[in-house]
């Protein structure tokens, strides 16, 4: 009997993982870490580890990836299957979270040596997206590009003659990254046993461009002041859009921009294949043409800013930590705060704990510069859950990447649209197939 464990990532938002398998033949769909204390690790099965046949990773999230060299130190010895984009990603992420775990005062699981001992194997080398690949004789797979960030992928999966869809992060909606939507793919097998769908926003029904509207607001709210408006965003993914975005949208407005970001921004035009077309041109022109000042150190920071602020000059400022939980966007804050009219603005997840979260949790006049949050979409809401799963005609739909109750909530909201076969679970639960 073949059977599906959730390890973690569904009825919550962090530490993905999926156990799919029976007595012979067993797979794993990602293995990440949720950010929360010293870091809430998937319920991984250590007698199910060393037997696993393959483990496939979506993308360099750390929700996603983080826990996989545990996995190796529980006596896996196989391959994790992902992109050479992402395996180039994961460096960063693994020094951040052991990082973050040290200044937590908690302890990794793992050691260098089991880091060491991941082997990566590049499913682009294997097979071109949207065709299928046999790995084994019991498991075929077939992948496209989730548009979620440099490197992510969903997976169709053949094990043991069950066919199953993961869509790790999803969205159609990127400015830069191209999708491959699995529709086609889907349509040309006689139905799917289950499906592991990205419905992080749960019940949020807009799309990009409205949330960009709202995001336009809120920024010009803060520059039509002469204010500094602070953008923290993580070092790859959104950040690079919402740059190119906010500088079409205020042409006049000087951008400062940290060096990370603009060498992500450049990684992704060294990898054109994984942009909407024509999207090349894009960044290349904007690189050329220097649209950003780039920020290289603590002097030339502080000597802008200070610059800036006496001025009263606006000034958008992008910064490499979308939670605010370096040094670096704790000395913006500082800055910000001593200085009226300024203010931040958060485009994505804020995790529990981070000082992101603590900032909101404070009023205006507490915190001494204005703070907003205005998602910019790099997931699935309603209308996207609602889509995917029309196309699917599967015999479960398990939807994972949000807190249990908002996606009860959107579970009731798509049954009574007449959607059946809806799953809302938690790490621990298991589902036949
Ligand atoms: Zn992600
Ligand atoms: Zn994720």
């Amino acid at each position: 009997m073949m059977e599906l464990h959730v390890w973690g990532g569904a009825g919550e938002h962090g530490r993905s993982c999926y156990w799919i398998g029976n007595d012979h033949t067993s797979i794993l769909l990602d293995c990440g870490v949720k950010r929360e204390g010293c870091g809430e690790y998937p319920l991984l099965d250590p007698t199910r580890i060393a037997r696993l046949d393959a483990v496939f990773l979506s993308h360099a999230h750390e929700d996603h990836s983080i826990t996989i060299p545990w996995l190796y130190k529980m006596g896996y010895t196989g391959k994790v299957w992902t992109t050479s984009l992402t395996a180039m990603q994961l460096p960063g992420y693994f020094a951040s979270w052991a990082n973050y775990v040290s200044q937590q005062g908690g302890m990794l699981p793992y050691d260098e040596e089991d880091l060491a001992a991941i082997q990566y194997a590049y499913i682009e080398d294997e097979v071109p997206p949207l065709q299928w690949a046999a790995l084994s004789p019991a498991l075929q797979i077939c992948w496209g590009r989730s548009g979620h960030m440099l490197g992510s992928i969903w997976l169709l999966i053949k094990l043991e003659g069950k066919r199953l869809f993961y869509s790790g992060d999803y969205t159609e909606e990127s400015f830069l990254l191209g999708t491959d939507t699995p529709e086609d793919e889907i349509r040309g097998l006689a139905h799917l046993h289950g499906a592991i769908v990205d419905a992080a926003y749960s019940t949020d029904a807009e799309h990009q461009p409205e949330k960009l509207e709202q995001l336009y607001m809120a920024a010009a709210n803060i520059l039509s002041a002469g204010g500094q408006l602070l953008m923290p965003v993580p070092v790859s993914g959104r950040g690079q859009e919402l740059l190119l975005l906010l500088r079409r949208r205020f042409p006049d407005t000087p951008i400062r921009v940290e060096h990370e970001l603009i060498d992500a921004m450049e990684l992704m035009l060294e990898h054109a294949s994984w942009l909407r077309p024509g999207m090349d041109h894009v960044l290349a022109d904007a690189l050329r043409v220097s649209s950003f000042e780039i920020v290289h150190g603590d002097e030339q920071r502080a000597h802008l800013l200070e610059q800036d602020m006496a001025a009263g000059r606006a000034a958008i400022w992008f910064t490499n930590d979308g939670m605010m939980q370096s040094a670096k966007s704790q000395w913006y804050y500082e800055k910000l705060r001593a200085h009226a009219g300024s203010g931040i603005l958060i485009t994505g997840h804020v995790a529990k704990g981070t000082m992101a979260e603590r900032l909101l949790a404070l009023s205006e006049a507490q915190r001494g510069c204005r703070m907003e949050v205005v998602r910019y979409k790099i997931h699935q809401g309603k209308p996207d859950v609602r889509k995917m799963t029309q196309a699917m005609n599967s015999k479960f739909t398990l939807l994972v990447h949000a807190p249990k109750r908002d996606t009860d909530i959107l579970l009731e909201q798509l049954e009574s649209e007449g959607y059946r076969d809806l799953l809302s679970l938690q790490p621990g639960d298991i589902i036949h197939l």
